[in-house]
């Protein structure tokens, strides 16, 4: 099909909300993904056929071709026909790899429907659960596809009745996720089956599939399938039942339209009032609507700047309009709005509710942003899975390059939000924190290669985070002119609220008027009602509630103790580390009459220090992120792999074994990790594998924690000692 021609079909389905689609796939790795999205992309015109599974269309980053994974989230949008209506499918390609589990947490955000991609010799596997459950937190439906089917035939030899049997147990896996994790109203709904066809199976590398519907419509059997295998004659079966037509049409078929979704996922992602203009117009879909858009991704192009990809969720926008970025509070004028054809950019003249598009000339834009015409209430933020635990130091080779080098690092921080940057432009120490290994050298490469700068960086250094172990007596901060006065408590957050809020059940937002569906939020989580009125600022996995009576001018500090809290709990006192977990009540305070006499000058250093005070009051202790991994690796190695994960300070959770084969999942201490998967590979002779499961926060071994401390100020040049409560 023409480009012209294309374009065109693309733009007028654009606005007809009941025929798109917007899917991601997700997988785990090697399970097929990429090789699935060209093969849709080819049957929809898109690449020619005979390069498809040659040409790695979606992986356009010369370095996700060398490593064969899959990183960035790319998009691509394209017409499927489906009972004689076409259909606009926007696809977003979703990383398998978990150190960029960020992107895939970002892709969601943009789409309603994912093809969850299993293979069907090894099954449900880590990140075929990760990435599950990261839909499902999103209110994104899923459908099932099994692949690698020849190799179950050709390898496996299986019988028809085993190749079912086999696929039975991978659909129950899916369902068992689904059932944990789907919202209440889904559960049963959203469960995959094979009788309706929300299920399909086939060899996306042979280009065919198939599903129970299919199979009836079309009258093939499983006996079929595997008679063309054996006498070498697959080319059949995709002259039959094309892998992008039966693929596309499930697609069709059991994955809501913009429309449809954004009834139920709005309230989930958007926490302003839904009777408003905005709230309305995002229910309805409505084009003609107030503008709200999510931006999922921004990749900074070298000749057009920086590229905007997001979700339309209301309203339209175009060339030329000036829109609002809610998180930097700025008017930017829309230079060049944009769909993609996988790594290709076209141009278009407006984009509408619903679609998944491109925007140029946002400069200051980051993923997570909310563009709309008129400032608004943001979206949820959204929540990574896992928080960076990983840091190394980075400095510019030639000092010359130093301003270079800062303006790299804030443009990484805003491409890929896992990525946290810490500059310090008096020491120059530059920090940049990851998922993990892989995923700081990928940016280290990325550096090196593509931005042209020469770097050195330190060795890997673990982010820890501080806590307070239990409650605190009523500290008094004072301020510096000594004339007001902050009365405060810490206490342990409760499990339940906590995890809540790192499940991202509990948005983490400074409560500027009642928010009446947070107070919910955290009630559900098991907080008592009148506490949960009293909350005021949400940060970092720490509540802040203000219990205090009567105070007249509450209302003009209040911002400026929700910001010292908001300083506090992302460096703490013993180490400057973020804290976790903490519930800080403001019992009481003391003001000066005159407004002069109660600025940010008094008032954060005050709060500062009655909140470092209560913390250390509060037993306050590092915690430690570990890590849990899925071991897979034949069964002769057992006694190499306890081994090594013993003397890691690691404990063995499960140990399976399924012929020779043996999966063991242990728990880490991520200092412990640096280098693990080497040891592995030679502990193995090469056979093991590893995958990261969970990550958590647990207290560092007591006999651990002054050296520990002691050694982060050290590098931090901070004073070298453990520190005490400071009376004034
Ligand atoms: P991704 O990591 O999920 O994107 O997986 P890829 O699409 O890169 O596939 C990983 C490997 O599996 C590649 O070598 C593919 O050629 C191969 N592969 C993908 N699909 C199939 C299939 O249906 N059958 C077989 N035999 N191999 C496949």
């Amino acid at each position: 099909m023409a480009k012209e021609i294309m374009t065109e079909k693309v733009v007028r389905l654009m606005s007809k909300t009941d025929r798109i689609r917007n899917i991601g796939i997700a997988a785990h790795i090697d399970h097929g993904k990429t090789t699935l999205s060209d093969n849709l992309l080819a049957g929809a015109g898109m690449i020619s056929q005979e390069l498809s599974g040659k040409q790695c269309f979606m992986d356009y980053d010369e370095q996700e071709q060398a490593r064969g994974i899959t990183i960035n989230a790319a998009n691509v949008s394209m017409v499927h026909t489906y009972e004689g209506n076409e259909f606009l499918i926007n696809l977003i390609d979703t990383p398998g790899h978990v150190d960029f589990g960020g992107d895939v947490t970002r892709a969601m955000r943009a789409v309603d429907g994912a093809v969850v991609v299993a293979c069907a010799v090894e099954g449900v596997m880590p990140q075929t659960e990760t990435v599950l459950r990261q839909a499902l937190k999103e209110r994104v439906k899923p459908v099932l596809f099994i692949n690698k089917v020849d190799r179950m035939i050709k390898e496996l030899k299986l019988s028809p009745e085993a190749m079912q049997e086999r696929f039975v147990k991978i659909i129950e896996n899916v369902n068992k996720i689904i059932k944990r994790i789907a919202p209440d109203e889904f559960k049963t709904k959203w469960l995959v089956n094979v009788q309706d066809g929300s299920v399909a199976f086939g060899s996306a590398y042979h280009n065919w599939a198939l599903s129970i519907p299919v199979m009836k419509r079309k009258n093939i059997s499983f006996a079929e399938v595997i008679k063309a295998y054996d006498s070498e004659d697959w080319q059949k079966l995709f002259q039959k039942a094309h892998l992008s037509e039966v693929i596309l049409d499930m697609v069709v078929k059991h994955s809501p339209s913009p429309a449809e979704a954004q009834k139920y996922r709005i309230p989930r992602i958007w926490h302003g009032d839904l009777d408003s203009s905005e709230g309305k117009s995002m229910l309805a879909c409505d084009e003609k609507g107030e503008l709200m858009m999510v931006v999922t991704k921004v990749i900074v192009d070298p000749q057009a700047g920086e590229v905007a990809t997001g979700r339309i969720f209301s309203g339209s926008v175009k060339k030329g309009q000036d829109v609002f970025l809610n998180t930097v509070k700025k008017m930017y004028r829309v230079q060049q709005v944009s769909i993609y054809k996988g790594a290709q950019r076209i141009s278009i003249d407006h984009a509408t509710a619903g679609n998944i598009i491109g925007l140029v000339g946002l400069k200051e834009a980051g993923s997570g942003e909310t563009v709309s015409n008129k400032e608004t209430t943001t979206f949820e933020q959204i929540k990574h899975l896992f928080d960076p635990v990983v840091t190394k130091a980075i400095e510019a080779k030639n000092p010359k390059d130093l301003p270079k080098l800062i303006e790299v690092l804030k443009a990484i921080a805003k491409e890929d939000p896992t990525v946290s940057i810490a500059i310090n432009e008096e020491t120059g120490e530059n920090l940049i924190s990851g998922l993990g290994e892989l995923h700081l050298e990928i940016w280290e490469y990325r550096i090196k290669k593509d931005k042209g700068l020469d770097i050195v960086t330190s060795p890997p250094i673990v982010v820890y985070r501080e806590a307070s172990l239990k409650k605190s007596p009523v500290v008094e901060g004072k301020s510096p002119n000594k004339h007001n006065k902050f009365y405060l408590y810490v206490e342990p957050l409760a499990d339940s609220v906590y995890d809540a809020i790192k499940a991202g059940e509990v948005p983490e937002v400074r409560m500027k008027k009642k928010k009446d569906n947070i107070v919910e939020a955290l009630v559900t989580a098991g907080m008592d009602r009148d506490t949960a009125k009293r909350v005021r600022s949400i940060k970092g996995g720490n509540v802040l509630i203000d219990e205090s009576r009567g105070i007249v001018h509450i209302g003009e500090v209040i911002d400026m103790i929700c910001e010292s809290f908001e300083e506090v709990v992302a460096g703490g006192p013993l180490a400057k580390e973020p804290a976790i977990k903490l519930k800080v009540m403001l019992t009481d305070l003391k003001l000066h009459e005159d407004s002069i006499h109660r600025g940010p000058a008094q008032v954060i250093p005050a709060m500062r220090r009655a909140l470092h005070n209560a913390m250390l009051y509060g037993e306050a202790v590092l915690y430690e992120p570990l890590q849990t991994l899925q071991i897979d690796s034949p069964l002769k190695y057992f006694g190499n792999v306890s081994k090594l994960v013993q003397n890691r300070r690691g404990q063995l959770i499960s140990t399976e074994q399924e012929g020779d084969h043996l999966t063991v999942k242990a728990k880490l201490p991520v200092a412990e990790l640096f280098g693990f998967t080497s040891a592995l590979r030679s502990a193995t002779e090469g056979r093991g594998s590893q995958s990261l499961i969970d990550q958590t926060f647990e207290k560092l071994p007591t006999n651990l924690q002054k050296d520990v401390i002691l050694s982060i100020r050290k590098r931090k040049g901070m004073k070298e000692e453990v520190p005490q409560v400071r009376e004034e």
